[in-house]
């Protein structure tokens, strides 16, 4: 039996591994799951699995679920301490599903546990970098990537030796916007980037889809987890998302990994790792199929790619502002405030003008995030007066 803590249990990444957890109840006890403010489905998973800790961001969510809950030995927390301390229960697994900057700081506090972290919050990797990596490694921590790219990759590379590996290659759908031309983009309604063709995700990592942010993110990701350089990843857009991700091997070998643009599979390696158990997701049927296509990426109308690849030869916080000026800006384009393009104009903005000024150590990294994302908004406000 294994104990699972979920942190961000009511995203869709959460609720996926929550499905994954009712196939196999027999292999997986689910301990302490951390919400945002969902105390209804709170009180419902504590009933069905007799969670022993919730936490709560919003603490009158929290004090909400505590009237509500009848069950005399869960412990409540609440605030972003909370999901910091679920995170470091001693599981053998905790689920990092928070996502944005909030997720940072409970990331470090699992990994500091000695948990192995299937992760999939994007900013603990971006921010946080190999120094990330080596904290695992000193704690005995483990970390399993989420991502389905990443997932990808980390499975292809099994197949041989770490310096074996020429190359990895990332890919992408394109979004929304494959087929656009770059004035239709400049003028993309919130209505259309939310439209992507095959994943179905949460509002933010809908967006840096069609912008390409999120295969940016992806790209750092990549460059940290694996230890290379911008230079060796290659991004190729397949446009049915059926091939996740392959590596490139030195004696020419290609190992790929293919199915279902189904983040179930992705959730439930990480959940189940070194194990594969079943996700509900059908094996691809490559008659059915027929074909595969590849596409090179626009990198005019996709500029946040060239701006990640930027932000990773700056080094140093350099992914940090990629991550918060993107966030800040995927916000002002929901509210209207900014067009779908001149998302990658804040990016390179905030890179010109903030990069050096948000290095420290990893225990500052929240704190670190949290100006770097104040700094891009400020540099956004700018930018809209002058409008
Ligand atoms: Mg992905």
């Amino acid at each position: 039996m294994r104990l699972v803590t979920i942190l961000g249990a009511s995203g869709s990444i959460g609720k996926n591994a929550i499905e994954f957890l009712r196939l196999h109840r027999k292999d997986f006890t689910l301990c302490n799951v951390a919400f945002k403010a969902d105390w209804q489905t709170a009180l419902q998973l504590c009933a069905e699995f007799n969670c022993r800790a919730v936490s709560f961001a919003d603490p009158i969510a929290a004090e909400t679920f505590a009237i509500h809950c009848r069950q005399a030995d869960v412990s409540v927390l609440s605030g972003p301490e909370g999901a910091v301390e679920l995170a470091s229960e001693p599981v053998d697994v905790v689920l990092a599903a928070i996502s944005g900057s909030s997720g940072l700081a409970p990331v470090l506090a699992a990994v500091r546990a000695g948990n192995r972290v299937a992760l999939a919050n994007k900013e603990a990797l971006v921010c946080g970098g190999t120094a990330l990596l080596d904290l695992a490694r000193s704690n005995g921590s483990t970390i399993i990537p989420v991502d389905s790219e990443h997932s990808a990759m980390y499975q292809c590379l099994l197949a041989g030796n770490r310096h074996e590996v020429g190359s990895l290659l990332l890919t992408a759908s394109g979004g929304p916007f494959r087929t656009s031309t770059i004035g239709e983009m400049r003028v993309a309604t919130r209505e259309q980037a939310m439209n992507h063709p095959n994943w179905s995700m949460g509002v933010k990592n809908t967006i840096d889809s069609a912008t390409l942010a999120n295969k940016g993110l992806e790209l750092i990701e990549a460059a940290y987890f694996f230890q290379c350089d911008e230079s060796d990843i290659d991004v190729v857009i397949n446009p049915s998302s059926i091939l996740h991700s392959a590596v490139c091997f030195r004696d020419g070998s290609m190992v790929a990994q293919l199915g279902r643009p189904d983040m179930r599979v992705a959730i439930g390696y990480g959940l189940s790792w070194p194990d594969r158990l079943t996700t509900g997701v059908e094996t691809l049927s490559l008659s059915d199929l027929r074909r595969l296509d590849f596409e090179d990426v626009d990198l005019e109308k996709f500029r946040c790619l060239s701006l990640a690849r930027s932000a990773l030869r700056i080094a140093g916080d350099g992914p940090m502002l990629f991550n918060a000026a993107n966030e800040v800006a995927v916000a002002a384009f929901m509210s209207g405030r900014l067009g779908l393009l001149d998302i990658a104009g804040l990016i390179e903005e905030c890179l010109e003008q903030g990069a050096g000024r948000f290095t420290g150590s990893l225990d500052e990294t929240p704190a670190l995030a949290a100006e770097a994302m104040h700094f891009c908004r400020s540099e956004f406000e700018a930018m809209a007066d002058l409008v």
